[in-house]
């Protein structure tokens, strides 16, 4: 078997183990094995592709790949050991932005180094996918670095409203089109890169115009895009891997985003359109009226007495990292025959699914943990509800105000409840920056401080509400 038979069958193998690897990922049972099947996958891929490269290659260029290889390998070690699950989503979306850097460079370079033998048609091809590779490529990499800044906190998560920023966008595809036409016909640097600023301004507007409820939906669409940008750098470097890899994530990317926008109630097209067709969002983050507080005491007692507890985790839960006392909350009131159980918004925390392995990780049992549309009539028969650190995905704004920027999204109606406690440090808005009517309803009570700490403070209220009352001196039974 020669070494391309051996390279191609082993990129076979690789496409199925990705395949194994999408499949494994898409349930929690089987996620772990998910991962490994993509790690198999990576090593088969990486080994068949410098195996087919030093057919040709010099002594020096190994050596790059080499160093280039541990180099990477390294970086991502030691990032995947460091982050927090809480830095997970920005360390997804700066990732994002090299597979779109790498993909503009494969492009120039696959302008700046053609292929003698190439002519005629199949040099048309060549020059429109060297175009649309480095216009992919410069779109995904600046809407990825913009994505990590907003999710970062590093710059506002509000939508950037720029006059006629549609007509903006437009004209930005129109242009492309037009170029990608010119270059075809005659190739020329000055082309190259005015499509390059182009896409790296576009990338930019795209998500900077997106507001902070859509962006788990432009972190989806992001992975979907660093997918198409492979597959484009495949085809330049006809390397039939990276086409097949590119589209699993660019195809399984792009249903996520549709998947997001469903249970958002947000439209696909506006949402990729960066934000078209959204009202210019009236971010509102000034307080309505008087809030009420309690203390953990108090909260204590309230749970004693209640007979069913509905618990709503969002991001600050993960901030605090209050999973595990949380858990023991749980598992403390179902000892006290409460009722409990988990509302999970599907947007609840930083990225899809987060609460859910917090809880899992926290070893709450499956059953109690229950999807938005499960529990959502089951608030108004409910005693209690635990809003821990939760903000956007519990705002009735999104069903009673038409013109929130969070209008229409699907929440959980913990204001249905017959007691509402929020945990959270201050009246902050949540990451859409909107203010949240449910702080100030008559029966919410906010529970300030950190919310691990407070959960804490709970359970040592609950362990003296049981504890034995000491005698009165001088009282006989
Ligand atoms: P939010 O981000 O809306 O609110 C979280 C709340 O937690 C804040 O109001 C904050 O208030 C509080 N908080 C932060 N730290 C602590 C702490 N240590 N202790 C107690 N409270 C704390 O959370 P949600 O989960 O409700 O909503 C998620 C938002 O993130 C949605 O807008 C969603 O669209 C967006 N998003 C989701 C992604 C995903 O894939 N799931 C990805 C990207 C964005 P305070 O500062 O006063 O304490």
């Amino acid at each position: 078997m020669t070494t391309d038979t051996a390279a191609q069958a082993a990129y076979v193998v690789a496409a199925l183990l990705f395949i194994l690897s999408l499949a494994g990922l898409s349930q929690h049972k089987t996620s772990r094995s998910g991962v490994v099947w993509g790690i198999a996958g990576m090593v088969v891929a990486l080994a068949a592709t410098v195996g087919l490269a030093s057919r040709s290659i010099t002594a020096s260029g190994l050596v790059l790949i080499v160093v280039a290889t541990a180099l990477g390998a390294g970086i991502g070690l030691w990032r995947a050991r460091v982050v927090e699950m809480t830095g997970m989503p920005e360390l997804i979306a700066i990732m994002h932005s090299l597979v779109g850097l790498a993909a503009a460079f494969v492009g120039w370079n696959g302008y700046l180094d053609v292929d003698a033998d190439l002519s005629g048609s199949l040099l048309g091809i060549h020059h429109a996918e060297v175009f649309i590779g480095v216009f992919i490529g410069a779109v995904t990499f600046t809407g990825s670095v913009v994505a990590y800044l907003k999710l970062s906190a590093r710059i506002n998560s509000r939508p950037l409203t720029l006059p006629g920023k549609h007509v903006l966008n437009i004209g930005a595809l129109v242009a492309f089109v037009g170029l990608t036409a010119a270059f075809v016909v005659r190739p020329s640097m000055g082309l190259l890169i005015a499509v390059t600023v182009i896409a790296l301004a576009l990338g930019a507007h795209l998500v900077a115009s997106i507001g902070g409820g859509d962006m788990p939906v432009v972190v989806s669409m992001l992975n979907s895009y660093s997918g198409w940008a492979a597959a484009a750098s495949g085809f330049l470097l006809a390397n039939n891997l990276l086409i097949v890899t590119g589209a699993l994530v660019g195809s399984s990317g792009a249903y996520l985003s549709y998947i997001m926008c469903k249970a958002m109630n947000r439209s696909f097209i506006s949402v990729i359109a960066g934000g078209f067709g959204t009202p210019a969002a009236s971010a509102d983050d000034d307080e309505q009226g008087e809030h009420r507080e309690i203390n953990a005491e108090e909260t204590a007692e309230l749970l004693g007495n209640a007979t069913s507890v509905i618990i709503t985790p969002g991001y600050g839960m993960a901030v605090a990292q209050a999973q595990y006392p949380v858990a023991e909350l749980a598992r403390k009131l179902r000892d006290r025959g409460v009722e409990v159980r988990f509302g999970i918004h599907p947007v609840a925390g930083r990225l899809p699914g987060h609460m859910n392995v917090l809880l899992a990780e926290a070893n709450v049992p499956y059953d109690i943990v229950l999807e938005m549309d499960e529990i959502n009539d089951d608030f108004a028969a409910t005693s209690v509800v635990l809003v821990i650190g939760a903000n956007d995905t519990v705002n009735p704004a999104a069903t009673d105000n038409p013109t929130s920027p969070i209008a229409g999204m699907p929440v959980l109606h913990v204001w249905e409840a017959a007691n509402v406690i929020v945990f959270k440090r201050s009246m902050a808005a949540g990451y859409a920056g909107v203010q949240n009517p449910l702080f100030f309803r008559e029966n919410t009570q906010m529970l300030f401080g950190d919310a691990r700490q407070r959960v804490e403070d709970i359970l040592r209220g609950l362990d003296s509400l049981d504890a034995p009352v000491p005698e009165m001196a001088g009282t006989s039974r």
